[in-house]
């Protein structure tokens, strides 16, 4: 069969072949052995290399599954996405959530949406050059929804009232917002700032500050962190905390 991947990540194997993680939105996360890759006449060139959106030729066995090691035939490049990968935050950003995608492993039934928004999100960074933002809250957002944990943002869990001005506190026993009304006189546990500019992102507003977008991040982050219980020492996060104090220093 054909499918499309994009490569999340890869180490070498003997001295001339690579092993190769790749999500597709047939098959999931596929772990794919590149003989002869590293040699200069290889056919699969950068097509195997970290984040390259390609197209690949494999031989699969559907009631084996993915769990073995696929040989591929060849790897047809679609986008390597150069600019993305000229800039140091874009690239920790795509390396974040290639580590993310590694660690929830292989959910099939999610496959096709997390491939399309992990290709969505790659083809976002590489507009323009310039950093976006936004980029991962939007991601880490749309992650949440796709395994059925996003939190209610623009309904209360309560009275079921419309949230316009952000939620007054973040209730998880009712799957997110709360209205002023009921919370009445309680206290909320977030930050005001913080709950008002979650409550624009929820909007669809997109001019916040970083800082606001890293807040909005840790939140989806812990979301989703503690809902899967697989997300603990990422090392691309503190990468990416890195490429951003260098980025503003
Ligand atoms: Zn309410």
């Amino acid at each position: 069969m054909r499918t499309q991947i994009i490569i999340l990540h890869r180490y070498p194997y003997g001295d001339t072949s690579w092993i190769v993680k790749a999500i597709s939105p047939d098959v999931g996360i596929l772990s794919l052995l590149v003989k002869g890759a590293k040699s200069k006449n290889s056919q699969f060139k950068a097509g195997i290399d970290p984040f390259a959106h390609s197209e690949i030729e494999i031989r699969y066995n559907r009631h084996r599954g993915n769990s073995s090691l696929i040989i591929p035939k060849e790897a047809y490049l679609q986008n390597y996405f150069p600019k993305m990968r000229s800039n140091l935050q874009s690239l920790a950003i795509a390396q974040l959530m290639a580590e993310i995608l590694l660690k929830l492993g292989n959910g099939r039934s999610h496959a096709s949406e997390e491939f399309k928004w992990l290709l969505n999100n790659l083809e976002y960074l590489e507009l323009n050059n310039t950093v976006k933002e936004n980029s991962l809250s939007l991601w880490l957002h749309k992650l949440c929804d796709i395994l059925g944990y996003a939190p209610t943002l623009l309904k209360c869990g309560q009275c079921g009232q419309e949230i316009l001005q952000g939620p007054a506190d973040l209730w998880p026993a009712l799957g997110g917002a709360i209205c002023k009304n009921c919370l009445g006189k309680r206290k909320s546990s977030y930050d005001p700032v913080f709950l008002q500019e979650l409550g624009s992102f929820a909007n669809g507003k997109s001019e916040e500050k970083q800082i606001s977008w890293q807040r909005i991040e840790n939140f989806f982050l812990g979301h989703l962190r503690v809902h899967t219980g697989l997300l603990d020492n990422l090392k691309s996060w503190e990468w990416l905390l890195e490429t951003r104090r260098l980025g503003s220093g």
